[in-house]
C-alpha cells in the first residue's frame, strides 16, 4: 500500500483563496485593509528568502506589507524602538520579527516587546500561555499549518495516540497543545527519549520536528498512520548537484509505503507556514477593529 500524499501546497492555496475574499469583503464593506510588517535583521540568504515570500504573498492576498531592514550590527535599543514604533502604528496588524537574530541581541527580550494582540508568528508568552490554557489567540504558523493538515485526513482525533518528535517553543510545543486540545492523546519526544522507533510504532499521528535528515524509518511508523514531517534539511551536495537535495525528519519513501497519508518535504508542512501567517494577520486586524 502506498499512502496518500497530503498536499500541502494545494492546502495552502486554497486558504489563502479564502484569506484574500475575505480581505475584499472587509475592503468593500469598511474600506481597511490588514497590514503585516517583517522585520528582517541582517542578511541571512534564507532569511531574505523567507521575508521576500512572505511579502510577495502578503500583497497578493491583498494586505499590506511593511517591509523594515536593519544592519547586522544594529543595537538590540534600537530594534526594539522599531517593535515598539510597528505596536504603536494602527496600519499595522501583525508583526514579524524575522528569527534567528544575530547572537548580540536577545530574542526572548524582542519577542516579549512585541503587542500580544500583533504577535502573528504566535510565539509571544501571552499567546504561548493562552494556548496552553485553551483561551483563543494567536497560534504560531507552523503547528497551526500542520494541525490543519491533519485535518484534511482526520475529522476527529479522539482515541487518536499522537507522537511529537521535538520540544521546541516554536514547533513541538505548540503542536502538542494543539492536539491535545483536539483530544489526540500526545506523547512529546526529544533526544533524551529511550526507544524512539518503539515508541512511534505506536502512534497513530507522527509529527517529526527534531531537524535530522530522515531520522525517522520506514520501520518506525504503525501501518496506516498518518505522518507529518515539519523538517527542513537540506544535505550536501552529491556529486554533479550544485545545490544538495532538501529532505525532512522522515526518510519519505520509506514511510511511504507503510503510512496511511503523509507530507512530502518539499511542498507539506513549508508552504502552510505562510499561508498561516497571513490567517494570523487577518484574525489580528479583525480583532483589533472588532470585524467579523
Ligand atoms: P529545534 O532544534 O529547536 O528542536 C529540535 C528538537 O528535536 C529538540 O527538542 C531536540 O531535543 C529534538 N531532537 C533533536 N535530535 C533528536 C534525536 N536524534 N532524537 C530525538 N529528538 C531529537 O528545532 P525546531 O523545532 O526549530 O525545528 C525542527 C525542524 O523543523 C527543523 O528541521 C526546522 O528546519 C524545521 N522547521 C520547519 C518550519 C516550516 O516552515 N516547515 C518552521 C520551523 C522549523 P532536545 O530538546 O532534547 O534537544
Amino acid at each position: 500500500m502506498s499512502a496518500r500524499i497530503i498536499d500541502g501546497k494545494a492546502i495552502a492555496q486554497h486558504l489563502r483563496e479564502t484569506i484574500a475574499a475575505d480581505v475584499a469583503r472587509i475592503a468593500a464593506r469598511h474600506g481597511a485593509q490588514p497590514g503585516l510588517a517583517v522585520v528582517l535583521v541582517g542578511n541571512d540568504p534564507a532569511s531574505e528568502v523567507y521575508v521576500g515570500s512572505k511579502a510577495r504573498q502578503t500583497v497578493a492576498v491583498g494586505m499590506r506589507s511593511f517591509e523594515h531592514r536593519l544592519p547586522a550590527d544594529v543595537p538590540e535599543t534600537e530594534l526594539l524602538a522599531l517593535v515598539e514604533q510597528l505596536n504603536r502604528d494602527d496600519a499595522v496588524d501583525g508583526i514579524l520579527v524575522q528569527l534567528p537574530l544575530p547572537a548580540h541581541i536577545d530574542t526572548n527580550r524582542v519577542i516579549e516587546a512585541v503587542d500580544p494582540g500583533k504577535d502573528v508568528d504566535g510565539f509571544h508568552p501571552v499567546n504561548a500561555g493562552r494556548l496552553m490554557i485553551g483561551l483563543p489567540g494567536l497560534v504560531a504558523c507552523t503547528p497551526l499549518g500542520s494541525l490543519l493538515l491533519l485535518q484534511s485526513v482526520h475529522a476527529d482525533f479522539s482515541g487518536l495516540s499522537a507522537v511529537i518528535l521535538g520540544r521546541s517553543n516554536i514547533v513541538g510545543k505548540p503542536v502538542a497543545q494543539l492536539l491535545l486540545q483536539q483530544n489526540a492523546t500526545v506523547t512529546i519526544a526529544h533526544s533524551r527519549t529511550r526507544d524512539l522507533p518503539g515508541l512511534c510504532r505506536t502512534a497513530d499521528i507522527v509529527v517529526a520536528a527534531v531537524g535530522r535528515p530522515e531520522l525517522v524509518r520506514g520501520d518506525w511508523i504503525k501501518p496506516g498512520a498518518t505522518v507529518i514531517d515539519v523538517g527542513i534539511n537540506r544535505l550536501p551536495p552529491a556529486a554533479g548537484e550544485a545545490k544538495g537535495r532538501l529532505v525532512g525528519d522522515v526518510a519519505f519513501e520509506e514511510a511511504k509505503s507503510v503510512a496511511g497519508a503523509i507530507t512530502p518535504v518539499p511542498g507539506g508542512v513549508g508552504p502552510m507556514t505562510i499561508a498561516c501567517l497571513l490567517r494570523n494577520t487577518l484574525q489580528a486586524f479583525k480583532a483589533r477593529r472588532g470585524i467579523d
